[in-house]
């Protein structure tokens, strides 16, 4: 009885199992873009990767990739690391001290999905913002800088860090306006206080606003880089990477972040094979998440329009869908009986997300399945 509740349980929320021992395979799986499998493209990658003792520094392959994610950042060093999670440990670390405080969304990753991970190991306190779709824009940056308490004292928490999501995940995938980072950038230099970019998905809102943007996606990348002390990216979300994140900040900062992920038990050995799938994924999986995008719209406009109010389409920037429906373990147990995986965030909320395995044929098959069921 146990297992079975369990693995309900984990359909359910859409981590762990892929559902009752009952349900019909997977056919598309829409839980999330940490979903993707290599291509064979990206094995064959790593099957030529050359590889040393990253803990000597002698990898070659991870070498080059922490160079060319600092450059696309405009940093000047990077770090691979196993997670995005301890990516943000790691950053957050470098600018928050015991006993002072990172400001950041009241459901921010680095908050919500990091398991205190800030505190545990590092002794940061959070307070946080509320802003809906986690969408930082003028009136939510106005409010952050009202918050900040840069130099307390000996009575009050000192503000070290503010940490920044983009896109924002339980937000749905909202991209943050460039001019608004602007504007939080200079307020925040100006008090002293640092920024943190929870960039997993920086990909995703780079390709967004790309083609709006002089430089393009890179041109996005290099703007937003340009204004945090530390960033970490994932591979290992849309760009189908099978592990891994890296940590950007100054030489200094990053040799300091290397101790500290040594310390953590993190030190690698041959980790060239992991960071050839990651290269592999930058020169051939970034300007492709603007068909995720696409398949994302069309999923909203197909739940939208099956039950009107579950979700704003034109809110949909990048590949993350979520609906607000009234029993969202029920939606995603019976997508799970028509072959589609979804998850449940909230009782009242579902989430879809769009990647590198789900084609059109699959995103037709979940628009149906949409359809269907929101149609009731
Ligand atoms: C996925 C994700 C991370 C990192 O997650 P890991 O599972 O630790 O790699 C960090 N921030 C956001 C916003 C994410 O979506």
């Amino acid at each position: 009885m146990a297992s079975s509740t369990t693995s309900e349980a984990a359909a359910a929320s859409g981590y762990g199992a892929s559902g009752p021992r009952s349900a019909p395979p997977v056919r598309v799986d829409l839980r999330s873009d940490t979903l993707t499998r290599p291509t064979a493209a990206m094995r064959q990658a790593v099957l030529e990767a050359e590889v040393g003792d990253d803990v000597y520094a002698e990898d070659p392959t991870t070498n080059a990739l922490e160079a060319r994610v600092a450059e696309l950042l405009g940093h000047e060093a990077g770090l691979f690391t196993p997670s995005g999670s301890l990516a943000n440990v790691l950053g957050v670390r470098l600018l928050v001290e015991p006993g002072e405080e990172l400001l950041c969304d009241a459901r921010a990753h680095v908050v919500r999905a990091e398991l205190g991970a800030h505190a545990v190991t590092s002794g940061v306190t959070t307070r946080t913002w509320d802003a809906p779709r986690g969408l930082l824009d003028d009136d939510a940056v106005d409010r952050v800088v009202a918050m900040m308490t840069p130099d307390a004292g000996p009575h009050l928490v000192s503000t070290a860090a503010v940490a920044v999501e983009d896109t924002h995940n339980f937000g749905g995938g909202t991209v943050q306006p460039l001019a608004a980072l602007h504007r939080l950038h200079e307020q925040t230099s100006a008090a002293g206080v640092a920024l943190h970019l929870d960039g997993a998905r920086l990909w995703n809102a780079a390709v967004a606003l790309g083609g709006e943007h002089a430089g393009g996606w890179q041109g996005v990348v290099q703007e937003v880089g340009g204004m945090v002390a530390t960033a970490s990216v994932c591979l290992s979300k849309g760009l189908g990477a099978p592990v891994g994140s890296v940590l950007v900040s100054s030489a200094e900062n990053i040799a300091r972040a290397r101790t500290w992920r040594k310390r953590m038990g993190a030190g690698m050995r041959q980790t060239g094979l992991l960071a050839a799938a990651g290269l592999h994924a930058l020169d051939h999986h970034v300007e492709r998440l603007a068909d995720d995008h696409a398949r994302a719209r069309r999923l909203a406009q197909a739940a939208a329009a099956a039950r009107p109010g579950c979700t704003d389409p034109a809110a949909v920037d990048t590949n993350i869908v979520v609906l607000d429906v009234d029993d969202a373990r029920a939606l995603v147990l019976a997508a799970a009986e028509r072959g589609v995986a979804l998850s449940a965030l909230g009782p009242r909320t579902a989430r879809l997300v769009t990647h590198l395995d789900v084609d059109d044929e699959g995103a037709d098959l979940a628009a149906a399945v949409l359809a269907e069921l929101l149609g009731r």
